[in-house]
């Protein structure tokens, strides 16, 4: 189980975890159990479910969830990125499920914008990128590149060529995103693991149909 050394400086206000494809199968062990989760399906959009008590609602078409309550929020991801943003003055935290496509749809800028309508300080938010594919190995069409460059205007910095393939930086394709809305880089953690790399992670570019899921769970401590 990894966990952001940045959001670890606030344990006594919230605990996460970023389990890898093993330890997703077994939560139960870490006190984790349906009944204190919220999930969505997650279908690679922008948006976000606002979850207050009722578990009435119906969480179809979401990719991310905001609360003031003390339940876990979960995000299933396979090389796509697992994004926690927390706010410790207000007790506010945000999962997210993200891959090319959600950031495309800017589901980055949407959660950041949602927490600022409460009435948060831009310098107050935190946000963690958790374990995902990395340029080592996410080699795309350089169509999709082209998609990031010329929308956040940045090149280098998210892609490399090697050997006629072009590969991805999409680690830092959200970083930007969250830069561009006004986050101080300070606050924000981006996972160095390549979820494709290291074996213990459940990785859809590496194993295809057969792979699993990693858990990463994000909860206020009430
Ligand atoms: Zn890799």
């Amino acid at each position: 189980m990894l966990r952001s050394n940045l959001l670890q400086k606030y344990s006594q206000l919230v605990n996460h975890y970023f389990f890898n494809e093993t330890e997703s199968k077994e939560l139960i062990k870490y006190g984790i159990s349906g009944k204190n989760v919220c999930k969505v399906e997650q279908v690679h959009g922008n948006r976000i479910l606002e979850f207050n008590d009722s578990r009435e609602i119906k969480p179809d078409g979401f990719d991310g969830m905001i609360t003031d309550k003390s339940i876990y929020l979960q995000v299933r991801t396979a090389d796509c990125l697992p994004i926690f943003l927390f706010v410790p003055n207000k007790k506010i935290v945000c999962a997210l499920h993200a891959g090319w496509k959600g950031l495309m749809v800017g589901i980055v800028g949407n959660a950041v914008d949602l927490i600022l309508s409460k009435g948060v300080k831009v310098e107050d938010i935190i946000c963690v990128i958790g374990p995902h594919i990395g340029n080592c190995c996410y080699d795309v069409p350089y169509k999709r590149i082209k998609i990031f460059q010329t929308r956040d205007r940045i090149d280098h910095a998210i892609s490399e060529k090697r050997e006629d393939r072009w590969y991805l930086d999409i680690g830092s394709v959200a970083v930007n995103a969250f830069l561009t809305k006004g986050i101080k880089r300070k606050n924000i953690d981006n996972f160095d693991v390549c979820t494709k790399c290291n074996k213990d992670f459940a990785s859809f570019r590496r194993d295809k149909d057969k792979s699993g899921r990693n858990i990463s769970l994000i909860r206020l401590i009430s």
